[in-house]
C-alpha cells in the first residue's frame, strides 16, 4: 500500500458478489483528472458487466459509472482545477481525431474506452480518468440526486433530443427504473405526454407523480393493444425480451421504437412491420459529452435529478442485490 493506492470493491469471477481490492492506479496523464468519490450509482449496466453479460468483462471487476467527486489532482493539460466537483460517466476516453469525435458523437468513436471495462470503475475511494470526460456539475446539484445523471440521465435525455421530441410529444417509456424514471422526469420538462409502461404495479400511482400522465401494463398485450396508433416514440429501458410485435402496432406512422435497454438474444420482427408506417427501429448509445453537459444544464433547470436509495459503500452487495430484485425506488447510489 502506497499514498496513491487506491481502495475499491471488485468481482474477482462472473456472477461472483464484490469484496475489498486494492490497485496501484497508473500514473496520472497530463490530460487526467484524480477524483475523489463520494458517490456512485449502481446502473444496471453494472449488474450486466459484473455477470459478464456482454463477454467483455475482465476481472477484477470494480463496477461503477455514475460518479460524483471532488478533483483531487489534476495533470497539466486537464482543464479541472483541484477542489472542483466533477461527475463521470460511461465513457473515459476516445480517440477525439475520427470522424465522430470530430462531428462530436465521441460515444460513437470506434476506439472509445469505457469507465468500467478493462479500467477500474466507481465503486471506489478515488478514480484516475481522462479530465475530457469528467463534467462540472452545476452549482447547487444535489450530488446524490446528480449521480445517476452522468449514466442513466443522458442515455435517455440523448434520444429524446436526437427524435426531436417537444411539446405535444407522445412518448411511451417502457420500464420505470433507473433509466425510465428519469425519462419520465425530462419528458414533463419538455411538455410532451409521457405514457409509463411498467411491470410493478405499485409503481403506476408513482409513475404519474414522475410526470407521467397515463400508464400502462408493460408485459400484458391487451393492454399494450389500449395504447395502438399513439406514439412518435417509445423510448425501451427493459433489460428483458418483450413483446415487440404488440409495441410496434402502438407507433404512429414513422414512429421510433428506440431501445437503450439491453436484452439478451434476437428482435424478432417481421419486415412488413417496418414497411408499413414506415416505423423506425433503433439503438442508442449513452450521449456525447455535449449530450451530457446539455443534459446537465437541463436539469438545473428544471430542478431534475434521480430518486434515489442511498448506502454506504461497505454495503454494495445487498444494494447490488436489491437491483437485480427490481426493489429499488430509483436509482440506488453508493457513499464514501
Ligand atoms: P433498472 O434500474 O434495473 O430498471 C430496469 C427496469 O426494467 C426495471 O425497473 C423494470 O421496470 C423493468 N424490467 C426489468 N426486468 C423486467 C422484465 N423481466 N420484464 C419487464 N420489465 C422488466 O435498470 P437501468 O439502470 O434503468 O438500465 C436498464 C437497461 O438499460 C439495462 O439493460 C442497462 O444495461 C441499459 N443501459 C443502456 C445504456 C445505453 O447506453 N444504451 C446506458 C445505461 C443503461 P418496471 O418495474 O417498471 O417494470
Ligand atoms: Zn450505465
Amino acid at each position: 500500500m502506497t499514498a496513491s493506492t487506491i481502495a475499491a470493491f471488485a468481482a474477482r469471477a462472473a456472477k461472483e458478489s464484490l469484496s475489498p481490492y486494492a490497485y496501484e492506479p497508473a500514473p496520472l496523464r497530463e490530460t487526467d483528472v484524480e477524483v475523489e468519490i463520494s458517490h456512485c450509482g449502481i446502473c444496471h449496466s453494472d449488474l450486466h458487466l459484473i455477470d459478464n453479460d456482454w463477454a467483455v468483462s475482465t476481472y477484477p471487476l470494480v463496477p461503477g459509472h455514475e460518479i460524483v467527486g471532488t478533483v483531487v489532482a489534476a495533470g497539466a493539460a486537464s482543464t479541472h482545477a483541484v477542489g472542483r466537483r466533477v461527475g463521470i460517466g460511461w465513457q473515459r476516453s476516445s480517440c477525439h481525431e475520427c470522424e465522430q469525435c470530430r462531428a462530436g458523437h465521441e460515444n460513437l468513436c470506434r476506439k472509445q474506452e469505457a469507465t468500467c471495462v478493462g479500467h477500474m470503475g466507481g465503486f471506489a475511494r478515488r478514480i484516475r480518468t481522462d479530465g475530457r470526460f469528467a463534467f462540472d456539475l452545476p452549482a447547487g446539484m444535489d450530488a446524490a440526486a446528480a449521480a445517476p445523471l452522468l449514466c442513466g440521465g443522458v442515455t435517455v435525455f440523448a434520444p429524446i433530443r436526437r427524435w426531436g421530441v417537444r411539446a405535444g410529444s407522445q412518448v411511451g417509456v417502457i420500464g420505470i427504473g433507473g433509466l425510465g424514471h428519469l425519462a419520465l422526469r425530462f419528458l414533463q420538462a419538455m411538455g410532451a405526454h409521457a405514457t409509463a409502461f411498467t411491470s410493478s404495479p405499485d409503481k403506476r400511482d408513482e409513475a404519474l407523480r414522475l410526470g407521467a400522465e397515463s400508464t400502462a401494463s408493460s408485459t400484458d398485450p391487451r393492454e399494450i393493444r389500449t395504447q395502438v396508433d399513439r406514439f412518435d416514440l417509445l423510448l425501451c429501458t427493459v433489460p428483458a425480451r418483450l413483446d415487440w410485435i404488440t409495441y410496434l402496432q402502438t407507433l404512429k406512422p414513422n414512429g421510433v421504437l428506440c431501445l437503450v435497454g439491453a436484452p439478451p438474444g434476437l428482435l424478432q420482427i417481421p419486415a412488413a412491420q417496418l414497411l408499413s408506417s414506415q416505423r423506425v427501429v433503433c439503438g442508442s448509445d449513452i450521449g456525447s459529452p455535449g449530450s451530457i453537459r446539455e443534459m446537465l444544464a437541463f436539469a438545473a433547470e428544471h430542478g431534475i435529478g434521480a430518486q434515489v436509495e442511498t448506502t454506504p459503500m461497505a454495503q454494495v452487495n445487498e444494494a447490488v442485490q436489491r437491483v437485480r430484485d427490481n426493489k429499488v425506488r430509483y436509482r440506488m447510489v453508493l457513499t464514501n
